[in-house]
């Protein structure tokens, strides 16, 4: 394999895992990341700790690595053109441009026939007055949100609050009636050669991942489709590494996009175990130019996210053979912050 050093913008546990399977496959890594505490200098070869808007500190970090690729999505996109000047930067910029904006993501799913929730885009109180029929919605930030943030709950007009001064883009979605989330991780390689890992059955506590497991007890229609249109949209995108396809299934068993989260996801973690080659190891195996290789799925599988001070638990617990914990080794325990994961096989 071609000695190379890939770049890694952002240093949490995606970082780390990245990191890890670079370290199998003999990439080299350099992580830059504004935490000083990021666990991901635990594996990296190298760490830079810097503001992403320190241009100076972005140069000297173009200038260690070959190829770079990111573990979030809300990195300016600024600093991401900068980088692709002088050096590939995969998934490419204008990808995020459009997943990071909620907008501009359910117009290009919608674009492709594709159904999302039902949504507006809200600038004002008055727009929601408008959108009323799509209450009881749920108001989303139309940037930078994860994990539920920079989401607010509307099941009705009284809930708007008089002191919103609506300095941010909003969307306005319907809330669905939930029959079950799933997720399709799927790595493409830069030959147009894919990889669809199966559906994932994902179940959210306060809007945050708790718990993933394969098989998905869905039908198998929505299995087909879901790989379909993750599938569809990687190539649309013409996308480069690992990405995720989040859906909804309604009680009429429609299948909704949720997002797409343009990087490795948590959903995902269970592939390390289950699968010869996880999301990561394809990831930087797309990144990198190296060849696709064939998958195999080893076992079923379900993983537990730790969060918060659950961690404590885990960390004195003793595991079987089929039990793998993870420890994301971060320094400060802060409610509902991913700090590790749990996978068991499953037969
Ligand atoms: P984030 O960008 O923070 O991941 P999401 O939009 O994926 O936010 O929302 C997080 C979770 O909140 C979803 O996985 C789902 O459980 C719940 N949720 C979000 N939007 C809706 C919706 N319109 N209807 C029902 N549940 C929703
Ligand atoms: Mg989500």
């Amino acid at each position: 394999m071609p000695d190379i050093t890939l770049g890694i913008i952002g240093s949490g546990q995606l970082g780390s895992l990245l990191c890890q399977a670079a370290k199998k496959l003999k990439v080299k890594t350099v992580v830059i990341s504004d935490d000083s505490q990021g666990p991901a200098q635990n594996y990296s070869d190298q760490f830079i700790f810097a503001k992403y808007e320190d241009k100076v500190k972005i140069k000297e970090f173009i200038n260690k690595v070959d190829v770079v690729t990111y573990e979030f999505e809300n990195i300016p996109v600024e600093i991401l053109k900068i980088i692709e000047k002088e050096k590939k930067i995969l998934p490419k910029p204008n990808i995020n441009q459009i997943v990071q904006n909620r907008k501009l993501e359910k117009s290009f799913l919608n674009d492709l026939y594709i159904k999302t929730t039902k949504w507006a885009f809200i600038k004002s109180a008055d727009d929601i007055v408008k959108n009323k029929k799509l209450l009881p919605g749920i108001l989303k930030t139309n940037t930078l949100g994860y994990d539920g943030h920079g989401q607010f709950v509307l099941n009705s007009l009284d809930d708007i609050k008089k002191d919103w001064c609506f300095t941010a883009d909003y969307i306005l979605e319907k809330k669905v009636d939930l029959n079950k989330e799933i997720s399709v991780v799927i790595s493409r390689f830069s030959n147009d050669k894919t990889y669809t890992y199966e559906p994932i059955e994902n179940i959210h506590k306060d809007q945050i991942l708790k718990h993933s497991k394969i098989p998905a007890d869905i039908s198998e229609e929505l299995f087909k489709k879901s790989q379909a249109y993750a599938k569809l949209i990687a190539k649309k995108l013409d996308y480069i590494g690992t990405m995720c396809v989040e859906y909804f299934i309604d009680q009429d068993n429609n299948l909704l996009v949720n997002e797409i989260a343009p990087r490795v996801h948590n959903s995902g973690h269970l592939t390390i175990n289950a699968f010869n080659i996880s999301q990561f190891e394809n990831h930087i195996r797309a990144v990198c130019g190296f060849n696709i290789e064939k998958v195999k799925k080893i076992s079923n599988a379900e993983m537990i996210n730790i969060l918060g001070k659950e961690i404590k638990e885990y960390r004195d617990k003793s595991y079987t053979k089929n039990e793998f914990f993870f420890d994301y080794e971060k320094k400060t325990i802060k409610d509902k912050r991913k700090m590790g994961h749990v996978t068991i096989l499953k037969r």
